[in-house]
């Protein structure tokens, strides 16, 4: 079986290539993807890949998502591709860039912090260097590693 043929193509959708092994549950959490919508949602992990030994694949009916979204999984998968597929045509490919900040993605890890309260606040993590990732929590401005997010 090719590497095309093991998951089912998309008419309509966003198609997550290269996605770190392992990681795709992850991703699909950090893109608040759930499947309550009702639309498919293919995942596929542990897949044999030429360019990276193994990889995730996910898989999005009938979504386009936006460069915001998906730069999301920044520093779940940085390496992962974006497709989006219309008509079973790839009409748009692209990269996930770091952003400046991560808005409800991850939570703080502090405790203590404003953030893990039961006060509704969404948490907020501002990237002061993208490569390597250093971030730091807005609320209680500790410096924080991917690591200590993810
Ligand atoms: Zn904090």
């Amino acid at each position: 079986m090719s590497e095309e043929q093991l998951v089912r193509k998309i008419k309509d959708g966003t198609v997550l290539d290269h996605v770190e092994q392992g990681r795709a549950l992850q991703v699909l959490e950090a893109l608040s993807i759930d499947g309550k919508d009702g639309n498919i949602v293919t995942v596929a992990m542990n897949v044999p890949s030429k360019k990276i030994g193994k990889k995730d694949i996910i898989k999005i009916g009938n979504r386009f998502l936006k460069s915001e979204e998906t730069n999301r999984i920044a520093l779940i998968s940085s390496r992962a591709t974006v497709n989006l597929i219309r008509n079973y045509q790839v009409i748009e490919k692209r990269k996930i860039e770091t952003p400046n900040t991560f808005v409800d993605v991850f939570k703080c890890p502090n405790p203590t912090c404003i953030s893990n309260s039961n006060e509704p606040i969404r948490p907020i993590i501002d990237v002061l260097r993208k490569s390597p990732p250093l971030l730091r929590c807005r609320y209680c401005s500790r410096l924080l590693s991917p690591n200590e997010v993810i």
